[in-house]
């Protein structure tokens, strides 16, 4: 009996995997103040919309990317260089950009330490606009859009630069979002011009407002959109996977149960609100130029949105303030938004990537055999398998010294499988599901 009880949580425990004083100390190292104060310089630039004045020393786009660059290349003082900052920049025209404007993106690469071609990519944007998206004088404070994110970025560019990390972080801020994810489009060129696996992208657009136009207040959840089938799938792959399942298992939706989980383990009162779709219905951000490129990515936002402020003309009509203002953002939130981020991409660039390959086999036996590629730096494995309904990893089995393991009496049919990679001090990838529904690493 007890033998039999012992097998049974063996086999049914969720995993523990252990517990990282590292995580703890980056998310206690966000400060709201410096939020607070990368917001308020951001507002003073009166407009960042893209077509704005790039001239100027005091207001525009232009201004407040030099602001930016300068921040980081102040950040990567601190740690003794670790910081290369880039601003690539292309001519674009198109929807919302009438004549050829030059989009540039204000990027700062902490290099990997022993595997530098991973990328852990966190994004917002800088670009701001008032009602009329064409109009490039009117002060456009857009303080939660995206000046959070912004915010965000680079308050995990400070926290992350003290420490060092086997793979590459990036911090990015875009431009040209408002216009049409033109800034995330260039991001997108530039990751795959440099051959960057870029393991994940958490991109922050709007994530420091806590009251929602309907008078809800929510301080203590972040939603993480996260597409369900990628972008990428091939006709032929997405037959496979409307037959055998993968409708919830791209690589970006374990990346979104990564977050959850991390948020669930190391902050207090606040936990992730997975949202099973790209983005919010019929609306876009820059996550979705990185999933069309074939690179998971998830979107973090407010759990409650407050529409009086978005993409609003600054004023008072019937007692009622409009506009994307400094003090509607509520920077503790900001800071369990920002904690979440910072942990998740030390998390991620700390542990080794996911195998490359998963396969399963079993179909008209009793038994599940799980194989995956070795995944480099990774000092053993854990194959994990849920219920075909449920919405998290439940059930999971350590395996170290092979790449291959048979779960007995789990027949194929009845469960989904993926199979995380464990670093020596315990860091673990997020789960990846078979073929290439589950891939982080495409195969085209
Ligand atoms: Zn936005």
């Amino acid at each position: 009996m007890r033998f039999a009880i012992a097998v049974f949580v063996l086999l049914c425990a969720p995993a523990m995997a252990a517990e990282q004083p590292l995580l703890r100390e980056v998310a206690g190292a966000v400060d709201p103040r410096d939020l607070h104060a990368t917001i308020a310089k951001l507002v003073g630039f009166g407009t960042r919309h893209t077509l704005s004045d790039t001239s100027s020393k005091t207001r525009g786009i232009g201004a407040a990317r030099r602001w930016v660059h300068d921040r980081f290349v102040e950040i990567g003082r601190h740690c003794g260089g670790c910081l290369t900052v880039d601003m690539p920049e292309q001519s674009m025209s198109g929807e919302r950009i009438p004549t050829p404007t030059a989009i540039v993106d204000v990027l700062a690469v902490q290099r990997g330490t022993t595997d530098p071609d991973r990328v852990i990519v966190i994004s917002g944007h800088i670009d701001s606009r008032v009602t009329d998206p064409m109009n490039a004088t009117a002060d456009a404070p857009d303080a939660d859009d995206d000046g959070s994110g912004t915010a965000a970025v680079i308050a995990a560019a400070r926290v992350l630069s003290r420490h060092k990390f086997p793979a590459t972080l990036v911090y990015a801020v875009l431009s040209g979002e408002e216009q049409g994810l033109y800034g995330g489009k260039l991001l997108a060129q530039y990751a795959a011009a440099h051959h960057w696996q870029v393991e994940a992208d958490l991109n922050n657009d709007i994530v420091g407002n806590t009251l929602g136009t309907n008078g809800v207040i929510d301080k203590t959840h972040v939603r993480v959109f996260s597409e369900g089938t990628r972008s990428i799938e091939t006709p032929a792959e997405a037959e496979r996977r409307r037959y055998n399942g993968g409708e919830v298992d791209s690589p970006s939706r374990n990346l979104a149960r990564f977050i959850d989980g991390l948020a669930a383990r190391y902050l207090d009162d606040f936990s992730v609100r997975m949202v099973y779709r790209t983005d919010r219905f019929s609306r876009g951000g820059d996550q979705v130029p990185m999933l069309a490129a074939g690179f998971p990515a998830v979107r973090f936002t407010e759990a409650i949105e407050n529409y009086t402020r978005e993409h609003q003309d600054v004023r008072m009509e019937s007692g009622v303030q409009y506009g994307d203002v400094l003090a509607a953002v509520d920077f503790d939130y900001l800071a369990q938004v920002t904690r979440l981020n910072a942990i998740t991409m030390a998390a991620l660039a700390s542990a080794p990537p996911p195998p490359a390959t998963v396969k399963i086999e079993g179909a008209v036996s009793p038994d599940t055999t799980v194989s995956w590629s070795p995944a480099p730096g990774a000092a053993s494995y854990r194959v994990w398998w849920r219920d075909t309904t449920a919405l998290r990893w439940s059930d999971n089995q350590p395996v170290s010294g092979a790449t291959t393991l048979t779960l007995k009496n789990v027949t194929i049919d009845d469960w989904f499988f993926g199979v995380s990679s464990v670093s020596a001090d315990g860091f673990e990838s997020p789960v990846e599901f078979p073929g290439p529904a589950g891939a982080f690493v495409p195969a085209h």
